[in-house]
């Protein structure tokens, strides 16, 4: 697990929120009571930090700038959901969040890579020793855009839809806790080539 510091910048474990560690349901979920974990993500988390992984969540919350909820709303969650990551072992190095609606034309709201890039430069994190799980294909372009490898996990709404998948896309998991498996039991992300390519992953579509 050193390769991860070793001489160079480390990656880091960039994450979806809803979808990935959370339920998506139809609707936004912008307070505390309305959050649910999915199965096996607090897990997840603790197995990754406990592996010295740092984890940050980047996450559209259109809610806001939609006027659907406030921005101290979703904050107060992250600060709860943060606290229950710390609560079972596992730490988010950081939360980052687009609260901008949909028509705003920002560079943070994935697709576009902004939060990822910000991330990266805050804290030093190598792009090319990374990877992003997302559930959506918006995640996993934002990722290729900021020139990170992607894992797509099927944990979310995105599920039933046939999902093209860009370059840099090297994984569909069915949750978090598959992908931390993978990436921990099985030595990934110990060099910039050792993932590889898995196969028949131009497109994914799951019943
Ligand atoms: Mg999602
Ligand atoms: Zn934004």
């Amino acid at each position: 697990m050193g390769a991860w510091a070793i001489g160079r910048a480390p990656g880091a474990v960039f994450l979806d929120r809803d979808g990935v560690i959370n339920e998506d349901p139809s609707d936004y979920v912008t307070s505390w009571a309305s959050f649910r974990f999915l199965p096996g993500a607090l897990e997840a988390l603790s197995f990754l930090t406990a592996h010295a992984i740092p984890l940050v969540v980047v996450t559209n919350q259109g809610a806001v700038g939609r006027g659907l909820a406030s921005r101290e709303a979703v904050d107060g969650l992250h600060r709860r959901m943060r606290q229950a990551i710390e609560d079972e072992g596992g730490r988010l190095l950081e939360v980052l969040t687009c609260f901008h609606s949909p028509q705003a034309g920002c560079s943070c709201r994935k697709p576009a890579p902004g939060l990822l890039q910000e991330a990266a430069a805050r804290h030093g994190i190598d792009a090319r020793r990374s990877i992003l799980v997302g559930d959506h294909a918006n995640d996993l372009e934002a990722a290729r855009l900021a020139g990170i490898r992607s894992i797509i996990v099927l944990s979310g709404r995105t599920v039933g839809q046939q999902i093209p998948l860009p370059s840099g896309c090297i994984g569909v998991y069915r949750d978090l806790l598959s992908v931390a498996h993978w990436l921990i039991d099985d030595s990934h992300l110990v060099s910039d080539e050792a993932c590889g390519t898995p196969p028949a992953l131009t497109q994914y579509a799951v019943e």
